[in-house]
């Protein structure tokens, strides 16, 4: 009994190994020749564009800084939000 419970169990071994040897050889296949380097995170993605800044600049350009009290108003606005002075026109 002690000879079959051995076999099973050296099955049991050799099925678990076979079964985490599968699960990494997708790892060490990508670092053939450095198996023993750790896997390096991910490089971290780009910084996105600076859209909010580009944005920014668009408005800062599209403003128009009031005569009278120094605050910023759409280029198209008439007249200021703050004060109510006339604003010039662009054009
Ligand atoms: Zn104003």
């Amino acid at each position: 009994m002690g000879l079959l419970l051995k076999i099973i169990l050296f099955g049991v071994a050799v099925y678990a190994v076979w079964k985490t040897f599968s699960r990494w050889k997708g790892l060490f296949d990508r670092f053939v020749g450095k198996p023993e380097e750790p896997a390096r995170p991910a490089p971290p993605p780009p910084p996105p564009p600076s859209e909010p800044l580009a944005a920014r600049k668009v408005a800062i350009q599209e403003t128009i800084q009031c005569a009278g009290c120094g605050a910023y108003n759409p280029a198209g606005a008439e007249k200021c939000g703050q004060c109510g002075r006339p604003q010039p026109r662009p054009n």
